[in-house]
């Protein structure tokens, strides 16, 4: 087990008598939130680098590489981001992905999201690519995956911020394409951790992917697949029966099954939760309607993540701060909590978890010190 209890830091030990052990959250105002969210370290689990594409990074790309766009100007694009559901946004997800297309440009598109990260104090990365989206227009999956690595290496080196790939299958195309792409891949296997699954989830159901996912866990890829964020919760069921997935990105319609929670909270199963998106793709109608506090209070090993940050409203610590100002109950405990799930859902060696939460606790201790 990776996972560790408060008592085990040394850190801890600074908070004298009256929090020997444990942190007193209750010492923590509300007040104190904003700034603790921001500085806490965290890792985002649930980014897709294509979705990290700015409007002035896809025009500036698109000029470099002299790709014809179908709006106007940065405005224009801006403007069409106005969603009504998953679908709606895909559609322009991949226009925006057609101005990748050199080494250069996956290098340039992954920097500029690590920087974001990296101020955001995410401390490691876990970051989602569709090969296929680039394969399908004739880029080398070598470009994407060098130009990705490159770009997380040098931010490792320069920013301090740790990250690993996952390589994600579109479910709206067919298992046999997923086992093409994975071939492709192979030669490039050290680049990446894991496999997922993404894209348009209705009426593409885990299933689909039964036998490439099999064939992943043989290669010792970590698993993990979106599921439950417009599909049923039949679909966390068979992602976790026949995927045997190790986290399910989204998973918020678990909710519509009582025994399906009761599951993932025994089974300590993480959720990679995306609240920004939730609300832009009508998920949920507001922030305020969304149900990752119950899903906490039930204690499921939630996390909160971006998803596609320039298309939903922001990076990770946008939808920490919009999750908090809209639910009240969410105190310096929950703050904590979700950070301490981002390192206890990461596929990051024990090593590295220990050290983060210790930093994690750390923070903490010092904010609900006496005399603060
Ligand atoms: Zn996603």
């Amino acid at each position: 087990m990776l996972r560790r209890t408060l008592r085990h830091s040394p850190l801890l030990r600074y908070g004298g008598n009256r929090v020997k052990g444990m942190i007193d959250f209750d010492r923590i105002p509300r007040s104190a939130l904003p700034a603790l969210l921001q500085r806490m370290p965290k890792a985002e689990l649930h980014i897709h680098i294509e979705g990290s594409l700015e409007p002035e990074m896809i025009f500036r790309l698109a000029q470099r590489n002299g790709v014809p766009l179908p709006y106007a100007d940065v405005e224009a694009l801006r403007r069409a981001y106005a969603f009504t559901d998953l679908q709606s946004f895909l559609d322009i997800y991949y226009a925006g992905a057609s101005v990748l297309l050199k080494e250069e440009d996956f290098f340039d598109m992954a920097f500029a999201y690590l920087q974001k990260a990296a101020a955001d104090h995410v401390v490691h990365a876990e970051i989602f690519f569709d090969p296929q989206t680039h394969t399908d227009r004739g880029v080398s999956i070598e470009a994407v995956i060098v130009g990705l690595s490159h770009a997380m290496r040098r931010a490792h080196a320069e920013l301090g911020i740790g990250s690993a790939l996952i390589l994600c299958f579109l479910r709206h195309l067919s298992e046999e394409a997923a086992f093409a792409v994975l071939e492709q891949a192979l030669p490039y296997r050290h680049h990446f951790v894991g496999v997922g699954l993404d894209s348009s989830e209705r009426g593409h159901p885990p299933e689909k992917f039964a036998r490439v996912f099999a064939r992943c866990r043989e290669l010792g890829l970590r698993v993990v697949a979106h599921a439950g964020e417009e599909g049923p919760p039949a679909y966390i069921e068979t992602a976790l029966d026949l995927l045997r997935v190790q986290r399910i990105d989204h998973g918020v319609r678990c909710v519509e099954s009582p025994a399906l929670v009761q599951r993932l909270a025994r089974e300590r199963m993480p959720l990679t939760v995306c609240p920004l998106s939730n609300v832009k793709l009508c998920v949920f109608e507001s922030m305020a309607a969304h149900n990752l506090p119950a899903l906490l209070a039930q204690g499921l090993c939630v996390t909160v993540n971006s998803d596609d940050p320039a298309y939903f409203g922001g990076y990770v610590n946008d939808n920490f701060r919009a999750l908090f100002d809209a639910h009240p109950q969410l105190d310096a405990r929950a703050a904590w909590q979700l950070a301490h799930n981002s390192f206890e859902a990461s596929f990051a060696d024990a090593a590295h978890k220990a050290r983060w939460q210790g930093a994690l606790d750390a923070v903490f201790v010092q904010a609900a010190a006496p005399g603060r």
